[in-house]
């Protein structure tokens, strides 16, 4: 809750102990490029069993720099869910390849493999899964469809997890970012992600090959590392520029910052089941609604708390029932807008919102509703009783 009373629909955590974490930063000589990236990345790796790890910005730039490594380039495809955000796509669109959606289950509101397959071709270079919510999209089928298929040249199709949403999230008994079933795994550090650190991005990954690769993409595609050079070193000043890379990277303050929420992850999930419990408990049973549906599989984190509302039965627009909630100082939102659906897509790549009819038909009911580790159990009575209120009239 805010000060004002206001419950948004996501917010971070952020205490003494971090605020004291990035001051100490502030304090030192190095704030950037420094011991603390390094310790975040070291940490962060650990924490999901991964080997490696590359920290940058964002996870777009993660996402980009993971593309990248994969050598996506124009002519190759990119599949991915339309019920993400833009960014799972653009990465896509950054190479010059082709972003091509495959429609989602309507239960998970995940990626089919089905429609994954029916879409896979000679120019797929790589698939996207998106672990909507925190559940993780069905990444032994979507592994063994990379597998059976090649690209034109008869290389592999990659899988990049778009774990934006799954930090703490298990899949079957391994934790989202093992990489068991994919490439690379990337995750978000935005304010309304598990951990923050401001804004940032990591991308995780068990080949030590992607990861160098990564590595050079997140700095201007500069390295020393003798394996690389195309040159002899001349001194112990000189660097070269092999490939074409970018400034994606992070500060040694933001990564103080992330290392403390990092400890703190655990007992974030923890809370946000909780919530979750709560909200379950308090709306079975209300008509015209659908709760989040959980596969056996999955050990979701819940990044969001979802309910599609039958807006037609209940007798009311979402905006309507957005601006009600609000007056009530509750916050909601949209996740997502089929990607399918925004202008730019549509005008490059000729996509029509026809066509992913289940993304769109769970886009017409879906709201958001509040769900954050400081959420307190009378914040949730609250919305509960707001959401009764509406629906049971
Ligand atoms: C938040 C998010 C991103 C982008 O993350 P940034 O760190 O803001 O770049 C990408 N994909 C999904 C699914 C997200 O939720």
């Amino acid at each position: 809750m805010r000060a004002d009373g206001f419950i948004p629909y996501g917010c971070q955590s952020i205490d003494e102990d971090d605020i004291q974490a990035v001051v100490d930063v502030l304090r030192s000589p190095i704030i950037t490029q420094g011991p603390t990236v390094r310790k975040f990345e070291q940490a962060f790796a650990e924490k999901v069993g991964a080997k490696y790890a590359v920290a940058v910005n964002s996870a777009t730039s993660a996402l980009h720099i993971a593309c990248m490594a994969a050598n996506l380039s124009e002519g190759d495809e990119l599949i991915t869910s339309p019920n993400t955000f833009v960014a799972s796509a653009n990465c896509g669109v950054y190479c010059g390849a082709k972003p091509v959606f495959a429609d989602i289950d309507p239960r998970t509101y995940n990626i089919d493999p089905i429609e994954v397959e029916n879409r896979l071709n000679k120019d797929t270079r790589i698939i996207v899964p998106v672990h909507f919510a925190g559940q993780s999209a069905d990444m032994k089928r979507l592994k063994k469809l990379a597998d059976a298929h090649g690209t034109r040249n008869g290389e592999k199709i990659y899988l990049v997890e778009d774990a934006s949403h799954a930090l703490g999230s298990f899949y079957f008994d391994t934790p989202v970012g093992a990489c068991e079933y994919s490439d690379v795994a990337v995750f978000s550090f935005h304010p309304v992600k598990h951990i923050t650190t401001g804004e940032g991005g990591i991308a995780v990954t068990n080949d030590r090959h992607l990861y160098e690769r990564m590595q050079m993409h997140r700095s201007h595609g500069i390295t020393q590392s003798p394996e690389y050079l195309e040159r002899k070193s001349p001194g112990p000043w000189h660097y070269q520029q092999v490939i074409l890379g970018h400034n994606y990277r992070i500060t040694d303050i933001q990564c103080a910052l992330g290392l403390r929420q990092l400890e703190k992850l655990d007992q974030f999930v923890r809370r946000r089941r909780e919530v979750v419990d709560q909200y379950n408990e308090a709306l079975a049973g209300v008509p015209n609604i659908i709760a989040p549906f959980e596969a056996e599989r999955s050990h979701a984190n819940f990044h969001l708390y979802v309910l599609q509302i039958d807006f037609e039965r209940v007798g009311i627009s979402r905006t309507a029932l957005m601006t009600e909630l609000r007056e009530k100082k509750i916050g909601t939102q949209v996740h997502y807008i089929p990607v399918h659906t925004q202008p730019y897509f549509q005008k490059h790549f000729g996509y029509k919102d026809e066509d992913y009819p289940q993304a769109l038909a769970y886009y017409s009911r879906c709201l958001s509703f509040p769900l954050y580790p400081k959420m307190t159990r009378e914040n949730v009575d609250h919305v509960v009783s707001a959401i009764k209120r509406v629906t049971c009239r």
